[in-house]
């Protein structure tokens, strides 16, 4: 079995709520096992700029609650290219590192699983880190948790000046490809409709919806659209209703970049601490090319392959389902 003694580790791509959780869990279960461990700076571009430090248990301090990144995140072009990844592999040999973790999404995996099968003397765990919550192998992402809560806090105002003054809300949430936090939340707000990118949106069922809610005596209707609804962005829905439903006073919210921040929730504190942990241990095991995940409340290592092929985010029909009967 290969031996550790040395790890980096990264965040990539989107930051989400929880990274600082799961930097401070590699971190300190790194020292504990006495390997020496190295923070990179803004993601796969602080391989490439050599832009890294030793990092202690002190370096962790204070971040559990804390949202964003402390290493910073990026998304790097160069990295792409294999002059890219010959330059990374480069500085991490030059800092003796031999095992590395990386939190981040798909996009982040793809250049972990090239970049390792490249440089295999370089053992590559990767960390499920991104709001989308839409990678196979855990039943939850880094992050997504966090963005939920914040969305229904943000709904829940958007309700009450809705209610005051009948008005009809189109809001949309973060999700290009995964209709995640879109669903969670509106059952969470008893949302009047939730669009989605993986479902088509009839807008004569929307119409018909609307008007059955008022016919229903609803004060005010609310209607997530995930920004990956294949009909276009919450405006253009706003648009092709507002002749149609003359009773409200139709209005539009785009909750944009305000769902990345904020402290992480206790759930999120947990899992990047359990995510962190885990990692440490499958490099110090041997173990590469693996993703950590959560799978029935227990860690499940996955190949980042596997993880890469299945990793879209399959809508769950019956929760769907439930919140169309719920919210009648
Ligand atoms: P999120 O889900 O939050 O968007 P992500 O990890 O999918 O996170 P990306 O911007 O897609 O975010 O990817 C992060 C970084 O991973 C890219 O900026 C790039 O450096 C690297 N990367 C992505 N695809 C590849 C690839 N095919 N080869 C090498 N590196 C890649």
């Amino acid at each position: 079995m290969r031996k550790i003694s040395k790890i980096a580790v990264l965040t990539s791509g989107g930051d989400a709520p929880g990274m600082n959780p799961c930097i401070r869990a590699v971190v300190r279960t790194g020292i504990y096992h006495n390997l020496q461990v190295v923070g990179i700076r803004q993601g796969y571009q602080g391989l490439i700029d050599n832009n890294m430090y030793d990092m202690t248990t002190r370096s962790v301090s204070n971040i559990l609650n804390l949202g964003g990144t402390i290493l910073k995140t990026a998304r790097c072009i160069p990295f792409k290219s294999d002059e890219g990844m010959e330059i990374a592999y480069k500085h991490l040999k030059e800092h003796g590192i031999d095992g590395l973790v990386v939190i981040g999404g798909d996009g982040t995996f793809t250049g972990a699983l090239r970049f390792s099968r490249k440089f295999p003397d370089i053992s590559v765990i990767g960390v499920p880190g991104t709001i989308d919550n839409d990678l196979y192998g855990s039943t939850y992402t880094l992050g997504f948790d966090t963005a939920t809560n914040t969305v229904i806090e943000a709904i829940d105002k958007i309700r009450d000046t809705a209610d005051a003054h009948d008005r009809l809300f189109f809001i949309e949430v973060m999700g290009r490809d995964s209709g995640a936090i879109a669903l969670r939340a509106g059952i969470s707000c008893g949302a009047e409709a939730i669009l989605l990118p993986e479902r088509a949106t009839a807008i004569d069922n929307l119409i018909e919806n609307l008007k059955a809610g008022q016919f229903n005596k609803k004060s005010s209707s609310i209607v997530i659209v995930a920004e990956g609804d294949k009909t276009g962005g919450a405006y253009e829905l706003a648009e092709a209703v507002r002749n149609e439903i003359k009773f409200y006073d139709v209005k539009v919210t785009i909750l944009g970049h305000l769902q990345r921040g904020g402290s992480p929730s206790a759930f999120d504190r947990i899992l990047g601490s359990r995510l962190g942990y885990a990692a440490v241990n499958a490099l110090i095991k041997g173990e590469t090319q693996k993703m950590v995940g959560l799978e029935a409340n227990h860690i499940k290592l996955t190949g980042l392959e596997e993880a890469l092929n299945q990793h879209q985010f399959k809508l769950e029909e019956d929760l769907m389902e439930m919140s169309e009967i719920l919210s009648i």
